[in-house]
């Protein structure tokens, strides 16, 4: 049996990715759209052979509740939008998937768990390397001991941020809409990554930020930030987040026995994996997977079988959370404690 999935905002990932994938998926099917261009959506229900009645706009989105076909919306909005959807999808008695970063400031994400809470609904967030087989392989890895005690992770993401040229890099640019740059954007691998690698959560954080103020593209978001998390177990993660490297979007463990290399970690495709120490190394052989599928079909298997998704508005939180204590440590120069 397929669960029915509202798709609320046709941009780039959403047409390109996601989409596409239902089709890969066991008990996830698309069965709505919510688009503030009428042509646009129209189009994609005759592309995807959807019935009228299962295109919404933003305005009348809400009446939704009463579309039996749909069981669960994913929200993939820029980033200060997902809030507002979130509620009204909880509100009209639906469960959500959301995007990452969950929201733009801790208080939208409070209140996004508790409208889910209050409704009885389910919330995820769309960490979909939670779902990528090269990432799942590591972090078993390193629970099973291979690298030995790990000492340090290092993860490094960044790309040309083109605003002027692509419509989806327009909004991510605008502080109101983005909440942040590089960071909450794709930082947010970094940061999630030195969490799910080490298996623990940071307990205090530095940071340092440079934007070139005359580059139009930084006047409201940062460009590069790095920042440092210590671990309870002494484990230091020392990540960097840019809008201006060329694409990169890599992590390494260190590891008293071995080292593990992904590169890329958290790409749409073609995941890479280095194991070595001081006699050489090797590329492990592992399958590479549908993550958009796995992600869409565990959403859809947690509301059948009534289990917490593995990636909870919790989840989704703490990494905002930590943002938060980045941009401040960055500001201050001071170490956060978190
Ligand atoms: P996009 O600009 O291509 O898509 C955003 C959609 O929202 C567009 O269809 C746009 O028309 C619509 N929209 C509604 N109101 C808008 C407004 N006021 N301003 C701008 N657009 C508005 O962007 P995208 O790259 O598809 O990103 C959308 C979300 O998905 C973001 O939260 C982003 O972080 C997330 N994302 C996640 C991944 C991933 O791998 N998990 C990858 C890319 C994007």
């Amino acid at each position: 049996d397929k669960l029915g999935f509202a798709i609320v905002g046709l941009g780039k990932f959403a047409t390109e990715q996601i989409m596409p994938n239902f089709k890969a998926c066991k008990h996830a099917r698309l069965a709505a759209l919510v688009s503030g261009s009428p042509d646009k959506a129209q189009k994609l229900a005759a592309q995807y052979e959807l019935p009228e009645t299962s295109v919404y706009s933003y305005d009348n989105f809400d009446s939704i509740k009463d579309n039996p076909d749909v069981d669960i919306v994913y929200i993939i909005l820029p980033n200060s939008m997902h809030a507002e959807f979130t509620i009204r999808a909880a509100q009209a008695g639906k469960h959500v998937l959301c995007e990452k970063p969950m929201a733009t400031s801790v208080e939208d994400c409070e209140k996004m768990i508790a409208a889910c809470q209050q409704a009885d609904r389910k919330l995820m967030i769309a960490y979909r390397a939670h779902f990528e087989p090269f990432n799942l392989d590591a972090m078993a890895r390193i629970r099973k001991g291979e690298l030995g005690k790990i000492k340090a992770i290092t993860s490094d993401h960044g790309r040309p941020v083109k605003p002027t040229e692509d419509q989806a890099d327009a909004w991510r640019v605008v502080k109101k809409l983005a909440g942040g740059g590089s960071l909450m954007d794709i930082g947010i691998y970094a940061l999630n990554a030195a969490r799910y690698l080490s298996g623990e959560e940071p307990v205090e954080i530095t940071a340092q930020e440079f934007s070139d103020k005359s580059d139009p593209r930084f006047a409201e978001v940062e460009d590069n930030i790095h920042f440092t998390l210590r671990f309870p177990s002494g484990v230091l993660a020392s990540c960097t987040s840019s809008y201006s490297y060329s694409e990169v979007k890599r992590g390494r463990v260190f590891g008293d026995k071995a080292w593990l290399d992904l590169d890329p970690l958290s790409d749409y495709k073609k995941h890479t994996m280095k194991i070595g120490d001081d006699e050489g190394n090797q590329e492990p052989e592992i399958e590479e997977g549908n993550q958009f599928a796995a992600e869409l079909d565990h959403m859809a298997e947690c509301v059948l079988h009534n289990k917490t998704p593995k990636t909870p508005g919790e989840e989704g939180l703490k990494d905002v959370r930590y943002i938060m204590a980045i941009y401040e440590a960055a500001k201050t120069g001071k170490a956060v404690k978190v």
